[in-house]
């Protein structure tokens, strides 16, 4: 390996970091982080610290790092055939193995994957997909895409714009005018708290349904949501409120897309979210769980309703105009299929059930009475902490007083891996879903610590 001082030197002059406060790095004033192995939940760094990785990468290493068996699909892979293109009817065994694994998987009245590398690129393409059905069906003027404030759907254009967290939009012209946000199924942070948990979801659906008659039914396209909203602070819907809300959209004849990147392949105890909550998408987004991160790839799902339509748009127009050279990489579909027999052989989705449920409990147990806990949440290997200066009152942090990263902070010193969520104080976990019982004590115990220290 070279030497730190050559590699910090190189990080702070070359390398543009994604999601990062760029100036202040480049001007040193940001620690950074070098990673060199992985093993189950633990990453380990140049420094030789072992860490236990709480959020999988960012939400994604759902099997865990160094598994051979995924490592050994690509090799081999890559030495028989490292690419051929998908373009024109052509594939790959490994491709068409993993279509055919998705839908198996996949809610009922799934059809077709389209292969991106991205969950934004997917996203992307669910809209181009979404406007050439509406073309199709002779609809034109339904175009607008509705998506919720605090949803995440990626950060390109469209998908920047679909995404309800101002971050993303700041200084970058966004939304894009399509994209029109409604309200965020955030119970907790809903002052109103004589409102019952039904209540909030049927508020919500009447929300959406007033923007939709403003809007005008016939200008809508689609409604896109994630099962459980991660990046904007993991919360888990109030009860009832995707059937509120997909009786909405039936009412009306818009699409669901329901965005399932991280909660897709088992993160909330099931295999898919949407069959967790009894939603009925008409498009499924998928990527990061899909390989569990060990190469590049995801996926838009689409039902036999949305396909018959986009069949007849063929015919009519010629073939699809879209497509990406690397969609259905066989590195990353061979990737893929050895990532979910690995989740089948381990009994993955139960012990994200299990455990997941064991590591919410116990999370609840230790801190939900604490001074400035407000909340403790969770579903499945999904889990949030929201710190609150007044519990009783539900009074917020001052955001300039940044609690949330200085808890994760003090996390990291103790050599546990949580994520400050980039809206509020919330620190969330998004654990590798073979995290066991152990592990999970490890993570409370030293969360708890943190908050002390903080307060
Ligand atoms: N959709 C959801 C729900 C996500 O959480 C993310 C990323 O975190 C994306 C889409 C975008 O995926 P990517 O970062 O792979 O583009």
């Amino acid at each position: 390996m070279l030497p730190n001082d050559t590699l910090d030197q190189w990080d702070r002059a070359h390398f543009f970091h994604p999601s990062t406060h760029t100036a202040q790095f480049a001007r040193g004033e940001m620690p950074n982080r070098i990673v060199t192995g992985g093993k189950g939940c633990y990453i380990q760094d140049r420094d030789g610290n072992k860490l236990l990785d709480a959020f999988a990468g960012l939400y994604c290493v759902n099997v865990g790092y160094g598994r051979p068996e995924i490592a050994e699909a690509i090799a081999k892979q890559a030495a028989e055939l490292a690419y051929y293109h998908a373009y024109v009817g052509h594939g790959t065994e490994a491709a068409i193995t993993l279509a055919k694994m998705i839908i198996e998987r996949a809610p009922k009245n799934m059809s077709r994957v389209y292969f991106g590398l991205s969950g934004s690129d997917a996203n992307e393409t669910n809209i181009k997909l979404i406007w050439y059905y509406n073309n199709v069906l002779g609809q034109p003027k339904r175009k607008k895409i509705i998506s919720r404030w605090r949803g995440y759907h990626g950060s390109g254009l469209m998908t920047g714009s679909l995404t309800g967290l101002e971050l993303f939009h700041k200084k970058f012209d966004l939304p894009l005018a399509q994209v029109i946000h409604t309200e965020a199924p955030y119970y907790y942070r809903r002052q109103d708290a004589a409102m019952s948990e039904a209540d909030f979801s049927n508020y919500c659906a009447e929300q959406l349904e007033k923007l939709i008659q403003a809007e005008g039914a016939d200008t809508i396209a689609a409604f896109i949501g994630e099962p459980v909203l991660g990046t904007g602070g993991i919360v888990p819907p109030p009860q009832g409120y995707w059937s509120a809300i997909q009786a909405v959209l039936k009412k009306y004849d818009i699409l669901l897309v329901a965005d399932e990147v991280v909660t897709g392949f088992g993160r909330l105890g099931s295999m898919f979210g949407s069959d967790h909550y009894g939603m009925e998408p008409d498009i499924i987004t998928i990527a990061k769980g899909l390989t569990s991160a060990y190469a590049p790839l995801s996926g838009s799902i689409v039902s036999e309703r949305v396909w018959k339509v986009l069949e007849r748009g063929n015919d009519e127009f010629g073939p699809l105009g879209h497509g990406w050279t690397y969609s259905a990489h066989p590195l990353c579909a061979a990737a893929g299929i050895a990532n979910l027999k690995l989740i089948d052989d381990l009994g993955l989705v139960r012990n994200a059930k299990e455990t997941g449920a064991y590591f919410v409990k116990k999370m609840k147990e230790a801190l939900a009475d604490h001074p400035i806990v407000g909340e403790v949440r969770g579903e499945g290997m999904l889990c949030a902490v929201e710190f609150v200066e007044d519990k009783k009152a539900r009074r917020f942090f001052d955001p300039g007083k940044k609690v949330g990263p200085q808890i994760a902070a003090a996390l990291l010193k103790q050599n546990v891996i949580g994520r400050a969520m980039p809206q509020g104080d919330i620190l969330g976990f998004a654990p590798p879903l073979c995290l066991s019982k152990e592990e999970a004590d490890l993570i409370v115990k030293a969360t708890v610590k943190a908050t002390e220290e903080v307060k």
